[in-house]
């Protein structure tokens, strides 16, 4: 297959960068997309669900590129049920003998990648476990900005059968201007003069990496998210229902606030230095607060580590 016959895809977190190019694919403003593909953890809010089916609706549809949901599973119904296989998330963790630590994070290889990957196998034509033909390939465009440049060293043709594309860096095939050089508050601008500029933030109701900012907003804003959350992480204190149930429980406390804490009872009003300093560095601006709180989770941009 050659470049200009490889099928072109789109990550699709839904957050800002990437729901930026999938505007600018559709207007015309970039090579036009075979297909968006949102990897589904089966956890998000429900803005984000709705903002999805809003961009299919009004954006995707009408410009021909569909968007294609893949999925390995329910992140949360798969940690509680003994009977499922499950990936686990970066929880908190306070051991028997009072030393902390985090569990590995597994969650965004399984329920983001490895459904990217699967999806991408099928659109090529051959599924796992078959082998794909050397040469056969997705070109494969991942939303990252500018001013997060560095994020994509490394991301660079993980697997033969993905190329990756950084459209907000560099135009595909170096062809015309070469640099669109798009940072955040670019793609900001411009969602928001296309009537997108309440993209939310894509990651699970319960992920670990969630700033004081987002947990307080869930708790203030959407009560049901925020009670699903809290009865979740009661439910995983002492590990996953399967490490449990086949006799292999935590040898601790497990929690989603960083804090190790009851999320009920979690310090989540407190301001944290990332915060503090988000709001310092931009005059006091709301945004720089969004900014820095609101970064998503991406196949291949899991921005969570930096909430501060
Ligand atoms: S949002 Fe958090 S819990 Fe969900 S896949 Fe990403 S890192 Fe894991």
């Amino acid at each position: 297959m050659s470049d200009a016959t490889a099928p072109r895809i789109l990550s699709l977190g839904a957050g800002v960068q990437s729901t930026t190019l999938l505007l600018l694919s559709a207007e015309g403003r970039l090579p036009r997309l075979d297909a968006a593909i949102f990897a589904d953890t089966r956890w998000e809010s429900q803005e984000v669900y709705d903002h999805l089916d809003r961009l299919e609706r009004e954006v995707a549809v009408p410009a021909g590129i569909p968007i294609l949901r893949a999925s390995t599973g329910d992140i949360r119904q798969d940690a509680l049920d003994p009977a499922a296989r499950y990936a686990q998330m970066p929880l908190y963790v306070r051991g028997t003998g009072g030393g902390e630590g985090m569990l590995r994070r597994a969650c965004t290889a399984e329920y983001k990648l490895k459904a990217l990957k699967q999806l991408v196998r099928e659109i090529l034509g051959y599924p796992y476990p078959q082998r794909i033909p050397a040469g056969l390939y997705v070109e494969q465009w991942i939303g990252i900005s500018l001013d997060e440049a560095s994020r994509a060293v490394g991301l660079v043709n993980e697997v033969s059968y993905m190329r990756s594309e950084f459209p907000l860096l560099f135009l595909p095939g170096g062809a015309g201007p070469t640099h669109l050089g798009w940072t955040r508050k670019d793609c900001e601008r411009y969602l928001e003069s296309q009537g997108f500029g309440s993209t939310p933030k894509s990651a699970c109701i319960g992920c670990p990496y969630t700033s004081n900012a987002r947990w307080r907003r869930m708790r203030d804003e959407r009560p049901a998210d925020w009670a699903e959350a809290v009865a979740f992480d009661e439910r995983i204190r002492n590990g996953y229902a399967r490490s449990i149930a086949s006799g292999k429980p935590l040898h601790g406390e497990a929690f989603l606030h960083r804090s190790r804490v009851p999320l009920a009872q979690a310090p989540i009003d407190r301001v944290t230095r990332g915060e503090w300093a988000a709001r310092q560095s931009d005059l006091f601006d709301e945004l720089a607060d969004e900014e820095q709180e609101e970064r998503g989770c991406s196949p291949w941009a899991c921005r969570g580590e930096d909430d501060g």
